[in-house]
């Protein structure tokens, strides 16, 4: 189905034209219709399947024109916040509405500065947008579309009273979206709260990882969990590579240790500022840095194209993170590989991952790594990593 057929308006048309896109993705061709069709909307879909367009093409289409500020859209993080206002300005380049970011960790200077020149569409963070509530800077009496974007994410960061006190400030008369990979009981208990009679899209594929990507579990005891890690950058032929660490400590401790060992590193997580965070967002899209090594604040819903390897340098605890980390190689179907390394401590998480995607990972060991235990390797042969990959492709440093 062409996009032309999906009732978006034509300068829109001319955005997506614009971005290069020429057919939209399932998520796309389910959701728009219903948006347009005034309906509130539950869809879980996995990052990387256009969901943000899927919400924000009908959004820009029913507001046509310039205006109150109408349409709200909360994001969990900074980062998801920005990329998703910078797609609504991809994709109304053609029109004359307006997009304001509101996140915190910068000044209100800039934020003021565009609330001022007034704003149609707000992208904002649960937090940020409750400052400028309480300060008066902002009001939301003409929203008439509140978009809940990864909706999971938000609670487990714990925005929840935020989410539930800024729905309770828009108008009861509104049409509501709500995206969420994941739809547990609380979930469900807020959407029937915020929605009016929703249509639910279940893009059925938040269990499984993109077929594009490739993925393996590298047995190894906790000593040795970075030599590894180095012997894999070593052997390995990659462009840029997202390391996954469970704590903030842990992922500062591996970038310490692979910027001594003469590597491009950026880091990403929470205790990071602003200024750091964007920076180390920007330098790993732009290749300054080979190597970003982030918490799970970067796992969801993030585009960095080109991502040609993930790393796990541990098991993450939540299957569905998992799904969400490797999600962010392998995207718009490029090839990518993803590792995870496991200690045997780690086995019971990997469990919990292999029943929630339905099926085994391959365990491998890396040949030549002097292992100080034999690991628990359970199926396939090891990897030849002498020059050429198993599916034919070369493993090497550039
Ligand atoms: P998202 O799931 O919203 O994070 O989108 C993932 C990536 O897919 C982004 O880089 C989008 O620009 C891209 N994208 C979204 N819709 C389409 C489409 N219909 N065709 C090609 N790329 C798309």
């Amino acid at each position: 189905m062409p996009f032309q057929n999906l009732g978006l308006s034509a300068p829109v048309l001319r955005g997506v034209q614009a971005m290069g896109y020429t057919v939209p993705t399932p998520v796309q061709i389910r959701a728009i219709p219903a948006i347009l069709q005034g309906k509130d909307l539950i869809a879980s879909a996995q990052t990387g399947t256009g969901k943000t367009a899927a919400f924000a093409l009908p959004a820009l289409t029913l507001l046509q024109q310039h205006g109150t500020c109408r349409c709200l859209v909360l994001e969990p993080t900074r980062e998801l916040a920005a990329q998703v206002e910078t797609a609504f300005r991809d994709y109304s380049r053609f029109t004359d509405l307006r997009v304001a970011l509101l996140h915190g960790g910068v000044g209100y200077g800039n934020q003021l500065k565009e609330l001022r020149h007034g704003t149609d569409i707000v992208v904002a963070t649960p937090g940020r947008l409750e400052d400028h509530l309480k300060q008066r800077t902002l009001h939301l009496n003409d929203i008439n579309l509140l978009i809940l974007d990864e909706v999971d994410r938000m609670l487990d960061i714990g925005f929840l009273p935020a989410v539930k006190k800024i729905v309770s400030r828009c108008p009861s008369a509104r049409q509501t979206l709500f995206f969420s990979a994941t739809l547990p009981p609380q979930i469900v208990e807020l959407a029937n709260w915020a929605l009016h009679d929703p249509i639910k899209i279940e893009i059925g594929v938040n269990r499984s990882v993109a077929s594009s990507v490739t993925h393996a579990l590298y047995p190894v005891s906790q000593l040795q969990k970075h030599d590894l890690l180095r012997a894999l950058l070593e052997k390995t032929d990659f462009d840029s590579v997202l390391i996954f660490s469970r704590t903030k400590h842990g992922a500062d401790r591996i970038a310490t240790r692979l910027k001594a060992e003469n590597h491009s590193v950026a880091v990403l997580h929470a205790n990071r500022s602003q200024n750091q965070r964007m920076e180390a967002l920007s330098g790993f899209k732009s290749g300054k840095y080979e190597v970003m090594v982030a918490t799970d604040i970067a796992s969801r819903g993030i585009d960095i194209a080109g991502v040609t390897h993930v790393i796990n340098y541990d098991v993450p605890e939540h299957p569905e993170d998992y799904v969400h980390r490797i999600g962010r190689t392998g995207r718009a179907q490029s090839v990518g590989d993803a590792f995870t390394l496991v200690t045997r401590e780690e086995e019971r998480h990997v469990h919990a991952i292999e029943y929630f995607i339905g099926r085994k990972i391959e365990r491998l060991t890396l040949e030549g790594f002097s292992y100080a235990q034999p690991p628990a390797v359970t199926s396939v042969a090891s990897v030849r990593w002498d020059g050429r990959g198993k599916r034919g492709r070369r493993f090497r440093r550039r």
